[in-house]
């Protein structure tokens, strides 16, 4: 209802004549009214290979709610008789992480292969417990894709598919882990639920080292900083100025605000972007710039 209103105001008594009229009007609205950030949880896909519609191996980091509509995605490309490999890295196994594995349409699918990656070692027992009674109607080993799962170490480099990825233990309840990528010249860190201490020198050095000249960061900024440092202190997750900060020590490029407080609306959401690009910018000295971007659902970057 508010954004129709925003929308029918910022009009100021324009006339369309048809729908599309209307419609590239409203392609000149700020994203927080014409569009929506969206709620899904932990899901990105890392496109490695050039965009091709005979490729079929995958690479993701986490199985939230976002990777259903991935999974048809897949299904609309090949069909459903197409033999698929998905390499999925898994951060931890909150709920918000591996829930939307049960509605992955090709894990019913034979032929297709699942090879988990994660540091957990009881990453396994995590994703059997979710599906079957009482909490889904099928049982795990009625999936008719191949599931394998590899316990990874941290701090190692594993050469995984022709990308070397690197493992690094984050503070989490549970513990949580983030990954760098690097393929060819590009590197991307995924980094979620991870909270980062101001007043802890070593950790955010390894920290720094661990985001050293990515191309992309996708950074845990559920908080602002001041709700990190005092009210949810401890509770396990980052906020954009840290996000930002520890970019530009690192000397990263662009950063992409992610996992989003869920009670903040698209309007929050935004302002939290604006600000985070105006922190950027005051404090931009001796670092590179740093582009940012707040994630939303189907956000597609090439680099
Ligand atoms: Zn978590
Ligand atoms: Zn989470």
């Amino acid at each position: 209802m508010n954004k129709v209103a925003a929308a029918l105001h910022a009009a100021n008594g324009r006339r369309f004549d048809n729908v599309e009229a209307a419609r590239s009007y409203a392609t000149t609205l700020p994203f927080a009214i014409s569009g929506t950030f969206g709620g899904h949880s932990s899901c990105v896909e890392l496109e490695i290979t050039p965009p091709s519609a005979a490729s079929h191996e995958y690479f993701l980091c986490d199985l939230g709610s976002g990777v259903r509509p991935f999974g048809s995605q897949v299904i609309a490309r090949h069909g459903v008789h197409a033999p698929n490999t998905f390499h999925v890295f898994i951060s931890h196994m909150h709920w918000d992480h591996i829930m939307g594995f049960p509605l992955f349409a090709p894990s019913y699918l034979p032929g297709n292969e699942l090879r988990i990656y994660g540091c957990h070692r009881d990453l396994e027992a995590a994703f059997r417990r979710q599906h079957g009674s009482p909490s889904f109607p099928v049982e795990f080993d009625q999936l008719g894709a191949s599931i394998k799962f590899f316990t990874l170490t941290p701090d190692t480099t594993h050469h995984i598919a022709g990308v070397n990825v690197t493992p690094i233990l984050q503070l989490h309840a549970g513990d949580s882990y983030g990954y760098r990528f690097e393929y060819n010249d590009k590197i991307v860190v995924y980094s979620t639920d991870s909270e980062h201490k101001l007043n802890a020198p070593a950790a955010t050095e390894r920290f720094v080292d661990f985001l050293r000249d990515a191309d992309l960061v996708i950074f845990d900024a559920m908080y602002s900083l001041a709700d990190a440092v005092s009210v949810k202190e401890d509770w396990g997750h980052s906020s954009n100025v840290v996000g930002v900060e520890l970019c530009q020590l690192a000397g990263a490029k662009h950063l992409v605000l992610f996992h989003h407080e869920p009670i903040f609306d698209d309007a929050r959401i935004a302002a939290v972007e604006a600000e985070s690009r105006r922190f950027e910018t005051i404090t931009r000295r001796v670092y590179r710039a740093l582009e940012i971007t707040a994630a939303y659902d189907g956000l597609e970057m090439e680099l």
